[in-house]
């Protein structure tokens, strides 16, 4: 007996994949043991699973239960997709000519599965069967609420079509997956592909001292001698707001403006394909455009509401951008584009002598995350714990646990802060495992901030602060969510709620007692003079009309691109479309081969897909949400604990529009976001 044990042992340690770390879901992750050769036979493994599993379920012959109709359907192809969502993360952080060719083997193989399962019409009928049992019709609370999200999510999907036109949704939604990775690989790849090197230091008046410091470092990096700049974010935009040197600026501009817009990394034809499926989708599944079918179960509804909403602000927007433009339109007069952010600094400057690079040494981001987490552990009652020796996808990923005052663990997360050739431009948070019952979460953020100095330091502009608080906020969503059922935890609210508990943050980072408990001067030793944080509240607004406009602008194309276009002669491509579009909401000219929809990777590599619109959407509850903080003494542990319960914690368990209510006892207030911003006549 023992032998044979040893024996059995030994065959299945000899099985190729035995060793395969995504075989099974560990904790903590093994993330320095995963290869690309795994991704295939791991999601192998776990489809054969996910079928089987698919099998069983539809065998069974016992009357339909919550466990044996909900419960065991969600289980299906939980491995499947938890295993997948580490692969599609690493691609994103950890990209490499094997991991690549790994991942788009596997993602069309997952996508087929995962689309053809929300589109099973036996699966659904046990489900339907089971919505009409005694036992459904009882249900209260969040299970209730479930249910009725997926007999939605089944009704959305056309299951109910015919099954000639299920193949034709399922052929539909795989080349859109294969089109958004597509997308997504050529905006990596054009970006990465831009450097501009400069060999004399004279060439670049005006630019910070951190920014040379950078770009001599990255050419360096290169084995070479000079400045390097590249696309990545905190190489490009010093040069724009500060370079003295309008070639170099013009040089940077033209090449970020046309991002994936021409061979050998052209997104546009994927843009037009990308918009012609979404189109025959929302058709085929009875709705009048695809941003009908996004936003029925927001809190938009309507494609119209959408823009109603946008069209609004614009014209409300538009007399404060009007005047912006003209008063920077006396600095350059040539309206180009290279021009906008280095004169609307210079505006900046000349107006409140201040310059967002001088608050750089008092964001050092060692100090400005024990500022946050310490301001959360007032807010809420949580404390935030770096842990040691775990396993992390780059030696400068840190993880970190999340503990209630009880002592309960919450939640791990790792964080990502800088950027690198092989991870994806941006910021966002990630759910890798959503617990239920308290079971805890595991998430991530990832940013593209200032990378450390020579002297190992990272210092952030307060624009790199704003953005770790918005994906901390998103964090904390995941987190503090305490439902009973893990798929309405976390973040899987209205995609236009979303933003709430992420923008809510930023208003922090606002805040005279939030920011002296950790903005000291890096070298000094400091505090964040009293003077210098008058002037970057002062200065906060200006050109709020102007960055006003440039968010409607995306989320305008974005809503238009859904709605309204259509690909004949009248629209155009949608490249010309777009350029046409956005130059309503712009002071600057737009270059004839400026491509807004090339580099547009949330509406077609993400998620955002007639969705941008939510940024603002939220952006007033934030703002009005905000004001009950304020009046509270802003760090408020009665308001935190409040928003905690009404918000943080509620995940998807009751409609958005009620969670807003339940916090603020009313319904959101419009004009907050306006007077927050500035962008109301003064009496
Ligand atoms: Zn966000």
């Amino acid at each position: 007996m023992k032998l044979m044990r040893t024996t059995l042992l030994l065959s299945l340690l000899a099985l190729p994949g035995f060793s395969n770390p995504l075989l099974q879901y560990t904790v903590p992750l093994p993330w320095d043991q995963i290869k690309p050769e795994h991704v295939v036979p791991a999601v192998q493994h776990h489809l054969k699973q996910a079928e089987a599993r698919r099998l069983a379920f539809l065998a069974q012959t016992d009357s339909p239960t919550w466990a044996n109709s909900i419960v065991a359907r969600d289980l299906i192809a939980e491995d499947l997709q938890r295993t997948f969502s580490l692969i599609t993360h690493l691609n994103g952080v950890n990209s490499s000519p094997a991991l690549r060719k790994e991942f788009n083997v596997a993602q069309p193989l997952v996508n087929r599965f995962l689309s053809a399962l929300a589109l099973d019409p036996a699966i659904y009928a046990r489900v339907k069967a089971y919505a009409a049992t005694p036992e459904a019709i009882a249900l209260t609370g969040p299970h209730q609420r479930y249910l009725v999200v997926t007999l939605d999510d089944y009704r959305r999907s056309g299951v109910s079509l015919s099954p000639a036109d299920r193949a034709k949704v399922l052929e539909l939604r795989q080349e859109l997956s294969k089109l958004q990775t597509q997308y997504a690989q050529n905006s990596l790849d054009s970006l990465n592909a831009v450097e501009l090197l400069v060999a004399d230091e004279a060439d670049l008046a005006g630019l910070p001292l951190p920014a040379k410091q950078a770009a001599a470092a990255s050419a360096k990096s290169k084995g070479i001698s000079g400045y390097r700049f590249t696309l990545q974010a905190p190489s490009y935009t010093p040069v724009m707001a500060y370079s003295e040197n309008a070639a170099l600026r013009e040089k940077l501009y033209r090449a970020q403006t046309s991002i994936a817009s021409r061979p050998p990394y052209d997104n546009r034809p994927l843009v037009t394909r990308t918009l012609e499926l979404r189109r025959q989708l929302a058709k085929l599944l009875g709705y009048a455009n695809f941003a009908d079918y996004q936003t029925e179960l927001r809190m938009a509804k309507t494609g119209q509401n959408v823009k109603d909403f946008l069209g609004d602000l614009e014209a409300k927007t538009r007399p404060f951008f009007e005047a912006e433009k003209a008063t920077l339109l006396k600095s350059a007069p040539d309206r180009h584009g290279w021009d906008t952010a280095f004169y609307t600094q210079k505006l900046r400057q000349e107006k409140f002598q201040f310059g967002s690079e001088e608050l750089r040494p008092y964001f050092e981001l060692d100090r400005t995350l024990t500022g946050m987490f310490a301001l959360v552990k007032q807010l809420y009652g949580i404390r935030v714990t770096e842990l040691k020796n775990v396993p992390v996808w780059h030696p400068l990923v840190r993880a970190y646990c999340i503990d209630d005052e009880s002592g309960t663990a919450l939640a791990t997360f790792y964080a990502d802060f800088f950027p690198r050739e092989s991870k994806r431009s941006g910021a966002w948070m990630n759910q890798l495992l959503v617990g239920e019952n308290g079971a805890p979460h595991i998430g991530l953020i990832v940013l593209n901030a200032t990378p450390p100095n020579a002297a190992g330091k990272a210092l952030l502009l307060h624009r790199e602060v704003s953005t770790l608080y918005h994906e901390f906020g998103h964090l904390l969503h995941l987190a503090l969510s305490a439902g009973p059922l893990r798929r309405l935890n976390g973040t899987s609210v209205a995609w236009d709620f979303v933003e709430l508990p992420s923008q809510l943050m930023e208003n922090f980072t606002w805040e005279k007692d939030v920011l002296k408990t950790f903005a000291v001067h890096d070298e000094t030793g400091e505090p964040l003079p009293d003077a210098l944080f008058k002037k970057m509240t002062d200065a906060r607004n200006f050109g709020a009309g102007s960055s006003q406009m440039g968010q409607l602008s995306r989320g305008t194309l974005d809503i238009l691109l859904h709605t309204d276009y259509q690909p004949n002669a009248d629209y155009g491509t949608p490249d010309a479309y777009g350029r046409q579009l956005v130059q309503r909401f712009s002071a600057a000219k737009i270059e004839p081969e400026e491509c807004p929809v090339c580099n547009f990777s949330h509406i077609f590599a993400g998620g955002y897909a007639a969705g941008y619109y939510s940024y603002k959407w939220a952006e007033v509850l934030d703002a009005d949400a905000f004001t009950k903080f304020k009046s509270s003494g802003v760090i408020s542990r009665e308001i935190g604990d409040r928003f905690r319960r009404d918000v943080l914690s509620q995940g998807n368990s009751q409609p958005a529009e009620t969670l807003f209510e339940n916090f603020m006892g009313r319904k959101p207030d419009p004009g907050a976001l306006l007077r927050r911003n500035g962008l109301v006549k003064k009496n």
